[in-house]
This record gives structure tokens, sequence and C-alpha cells, in this order.
């Protein structure tokens, strides 16, 4: 059994994005990877944490004469001493300015699915239902598995989003027989730049994509989600789409660039990433769907005019998509 207990950072209702029809999106507390480009900030840490924001703040001071360990002050700008918190919550529950905000809850598996049913008609009559995203929720596999039970139970669609940094074996069995849809984020194919912008290697991602792309009884998407000169680069594109061909995938979508976690670094003490803060122009934008798109047809250029034998696992040509993003 799993030591920790996960924790919930939000529990989004009517996504449109996260996979099929209407559905509601489980983000878990906690992820192995550290991307520096990572847009949910408050889903890396699997403990609690306390965020605060300062255009909330009415300056009534209710949290420091809360606050047990004398962590805050009203005069720092980040306003809480992290390493004196031991998270107690008597600040967030003082807090009536609405400025500080407890970061991660328990929800007994029970519990979630009650919540996780209250939409059950939407998922029925648009074709959604529940998807469980982070952080990395595959590093809470019995929760995981007990959540999805349960949902397949009531006849709920099951997906998942990952990072694909997980220990297959383990997710095989306990995770997989109950998910209908795998959304799986490719990034980054080389080994160093994946060491020095996501904070581990890639080989296990890597792995896990083309096992999951050899099975048939779950459909898994791959999608890269578009960086700025780190996963948009032409050398990457093209990496991408060579090592889905050899992979046998079907399809890639590419997801928009997403600037919106800057603020929460902030509120949670941290330094911004050196990354760009904007969303991308659309010429932008435009010119790198383009690109991805010649890399393709050239791939099939290729294809036809190669033995099929000497691309082996080149069965379907690969289709770029675009989608609105919520990594
Ligand atoms: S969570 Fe508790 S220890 Fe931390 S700053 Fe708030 S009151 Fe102080
Ligand atoms: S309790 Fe909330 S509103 Fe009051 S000073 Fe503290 S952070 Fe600001």
């Amino acid at each position: 059994m799993e030591t920790r207990r996960p924790l919930i950072v939000d529990v989004k209702r009517d996504s449109r994005e996260d996979g099929p029809g209407i559905r509601s999106v489980v983000f878990f507390k906690g992820c192995p990877l550290r991307c520096v480009f990572c847009h949910n900030p408050e889903a890396q840490q699997s403990g609690p944490e306390v965020a605060f924001a300062e255009e909330h703040c009415i300056g009534c001071g209710a949290c420091k004469k809360a606050c047990p360990r004398m962590a805050i002050d009203l005069n720092r700008a980040s306003r809480i001493d992290r390493t004196k918190c031991d998270y107690c919550g008597r600040c967030t529950d003082a807090c009536r300015g609405g400025a500080l905000r407890m970061i991660g809850t328990y929800w007994p598996v029970e519990e979630l699915v009650l919540l996780l049913l209250r939409d059950a008609s939407f998922y029925r009559h648009s074709g959604g239902g529940v998807t469980l995203s982070g952080g990395e929720c595959t590093m809470f596999p019995d929760y995981v598995r007990s959540l999805l039970q349960r949902l397949k139970a009531h006849g709920i669609h099951t997906a998942l989003e990952t990072s694909g940094y997980f220990d297959y074996e383990v997710f095989a069995r306990k995770i997989l027989p109950y998910l209908d849809l795998v959304l799986f984020d490719l990034k980054i194919i080389d080994r160093e730049e994946s060491l020095r912008y996501l904070g581990r290697s890639n080989e296990s991602i890597l792995n896990n994509l083309r096992r999951l792309l050899a099975q048939d009884t779950v459909e898994v998407r791959p999608r890269v989600p578009i960086i700025p000169d780190i996963t948009d680069t032409r050398d990457n594109f093209s990496a991408v789409v060579n090592y889905l061909c050899e992979a046998a995938a079907r399809e890639i979508s590419l997801v928009p660039y997403n600037p919106l976690g800057a603020a929460m670094y902030t509120r949670l003490g941290r330094a911004i990433p050196d990354v760009p803060s904007g969303f991308m122009k659309p010429e932008r934008e435009e010119q790198t769907f383009k690109m991805f798109r010649e890399i393709i047809e050239r791939k099939r250029g290729q294809r036809r005019q190669t033995e099929e034998a000497e691309l082996p696992g080149v069965q379907t040509p690969l289709t770029p998509k675009t989608e609105e993003n919520h990594l």
C-alpha cells in the first residue's frame, strides 16, 4: 500500500479540453519531474503548501495573530517564512481577504467519487467523463486504482493525463485496466535536453509510451506541449515524428503554449522560471504548426520512397491536430 496519501489541488468541472465531451478533471498534487516551463507549480510538491496572493490582502493582520509559529511577517513581500511553516492552516482559516489559500486537500475516495458523480448526467449526454491529471497522478497507483474502479462501476468514461514518468509494470497492473483513454505528454526526445528541461532522463518516458502504443486495449493519444525554443525546435519536432512513426502512433496533437503559471510561482514564494511570460502570437503559433506539418509530410514522402521493411512500425500516417491547452 502507498504510505503517502495523495492530496488534490483542485477538481475542475465542465472541462472540454481534457478528453472527449464534458469532463471533470482531478488535479493530483505531486510530480517526479521539475519541468522548467511547468504551468502548474502548485502541483509539483506532494505535500501541502500555502499560497499568498498579495492583491487580495486587506492588511488586517489576522494571519499573523493566528500563526503559532511566528512564520508570518506583514512587511515581507512573500509574507510567509516557509522554513518555519508547518501548514497548520490557521492563517488560511483566519484570512478574510481571501489572500491566503491552503493548497492540497485529502479526499477519501468515496467522497471524491460522490463529488464527481454530481455531473454524471453531463458526462452521459456529452460523451464525457472524468480525467485524472496533476501533477502526476500515477504516483499514487493504489488510490488511483480505487478511484477508477468506482468510476467504472458507475459507467463513467475515464481518462488520465500523464508526463509518462512512471513504473510501467505498476501502471499496467493497477491503473491501465480501468482506463478508456491515456493522454500522454511527449515533450523532449533528446536525453540531455530532457535532463536540462524536465529535471530527469526521459528514458522511461520513451519506453513507457512505446509500450502503451503497442497494447491495443486502451486508446493512447500522444501530445506535444509547445514551449517556445524548447520543445518547438525543428530538431525536437523531427525527433518526435521519427520516434512516433517507429512506435506506430496514429496521431499526435500539438498543445499551445500556456504561460499562466507565472503568478503562482510568486504566490508560493518561488522564483518565476525564465520562460516567455505571454501567449504565443498567432503568427508564431501558425508557423509552428506549419513546420510540424512539413516535418510530417517529409516523413510521409520518405516513407513512400522507402521499402516498408526499412521503416518497421510505420503503419498509419501521423495527423497533426491542434487542441486547446489545459495541462
Ligand atoms: S500554515 Fe500555520 S504555520 Fe504556516 S504560516 Fe499559516 S498559520 Fe503559520
Ligand atoms: S489575514 Fe489575509 S487579508 Fe489579513 S493581512 Fe493576512 S493575508 Fe492579508
